[in-house]
């Protein structure tokens, strides 16, 4: 079997097992249904009639809980499990006795009462788990005492014995790896979407919504930790403003500037492959060129301006030229924190923009 059949397979578990989980008390009424039914059948066959019309009597009640089920009445269902096997194990064992092992019923119900007991049951509530645990050890222990060494009403043939012993040996095998199970999967798919939610918070928080640039909380830190680290602190910074964005807004409405703003976004990420590429406000974007000093980063934000300069944004069927005027600066030490250098790139924008828009200022005038 390939990886992606074997891939395949678990993904078919997970989602019988999700099912199984989202369903997990109406599956459990079901199996008690089907429990009985069994049963009902075996006591039909051994002449049990006593249990026999228990049976029905069980089935009817599990047929009922599934109904309660469908309604999301969870708790008088839960009940009913919890009452309807203790009473069975009660009187099975005084029919059948004590060695056909029906007792291991009672065993069945410690991981529902358990599992969905934590479900229904918050805060202080939850001693009412641990009182049904200890009412249920204490059923075992007085069923013991009476009926230990009491012959039974019902003396059955050693493989009818047999067969009821396994028969109830299972049911509560199987309750314990199903439930356990269960409890395993679901918290771990807790914890897997926990994770995920908290990723999402974090982008979230450090990423901008309209085009997805980081924004400043996501950015400075980058920008900080370049400047502690002794080994690659060349690095240049470029601030970029569009050129009369308020126009666009004005001539063609607030939709088409965020359209501008999304292909301006893409270009730079395509002229700036790798490059951290930040949001810093409005129609403000400021680049990050690590390893570039302020030549090389002149002539690639040069490049940049040109390729802005000279492909349209294209909104319904308008074609929208935009220009914008960028300000550069090379990191030093005398900047000590990441807004000194992004400052002063702030401010050889602002000298472009006072003199003609659409240039890439580099240098104090
Ligand atoms: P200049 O060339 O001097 O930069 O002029 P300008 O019009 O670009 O600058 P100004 O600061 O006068 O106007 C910026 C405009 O950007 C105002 C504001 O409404 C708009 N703006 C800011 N953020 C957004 C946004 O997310 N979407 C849209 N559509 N417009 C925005
Ligand atoms: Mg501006
Ligand atoms: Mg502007």
């Amino acid at each position: 079997m390939n990886n992606t059949a074997i891939q395949q397979r678990l993904d078919t578990f997970s989602r019988v097992f999700e099912f199984l989980i989202k369903n997990s008390f109406s599956f459990t009424v079901g199996v008690m249904c089907l429990v009985h039914a069994g049963l009902l059948i075996f006591m039909g066959a051994t002449g049990v009639m006593p249990l026999f019309f228990f049976n029905i009597l069980s089935v009817v009640v599990y047929i009922f809980c599934f109904i309660l089920c469908n309604f999301r009445l969870i708790m008088p269902a839960y009940v009913s499990i919890v009452l309807e096997v203790t009473i069975y194990t009660v009187i099975s064992t005084y029919y059948i006795g004590l060695k056909c092992g029906t007792y291991c019923f009672l065993f069945s119900i410690i991981p529902i009462i358990i599992y969905f007991g934590s479900y229904l049951f918050k805060g202080t509530k939850r001693l009412s788990i641990a009182i049904m645990l200890l009412l249920n050890f204490a059923v075992f222990i007085a069923l013991y005492l009476r009926f230990g060494n009491s012959e039974p009403i019902y003396d059955l043939s050693p493989a009818a014995r047999l067969f009821i012993v396994i028969y109830s040996a299972f049911a509560m095998v199987f309750s314990v790896i199903f439930y356990n199970a269960m409890y395993i999967y679901t918290s771990e798919h807790e914890v897997t979407s926990l994770e995920q939610k908290n990723k999402q918070l974090s982008t979230d928080a450090s990423e901008d919504a309209l085009t997805s640039l980081l924004n400043r909380r996501g950015f400075l830190p980058i920008v900080d930790s370049l400047m502690k680290d002794e080994s690659s602190s060349k690095f240049s910074v470029a601030f970029c403003d569009i050129d009369n964005f308020k126009h666009i807004n004005d001539a063609y409405g607030h939709e088409a500037g965020d359209e501008v703003l999304k292909h301006i976004t893409l270009l730079i990420r395509k002229e700036m492959n790798g490059s951290e590429v930040c949001r810093w406000g409005g129609e403000e974007i400021v680049i990050l060129m690590k390893d570039l000093d302020i030549d090389e980063a002149r002539e690639k934000m040069e490049h940049l301006r040109n390729s802005i300069e000279v492909t349209p944004t294209i909104f319904f069927n308008k074609v929208l030229y935009v220009t914008i005027t960028i300000g550069v600066a090379q990191n030093s030490e005398i900047y000590k924190e990441p807004e000194d250098v992004i400052k002063v790139a702030d401010e050889r924008m602002y000298y472009g923009k006072q003199h003609g828009k659409n240039i890439v200022v580099y240098e104090d005038h």
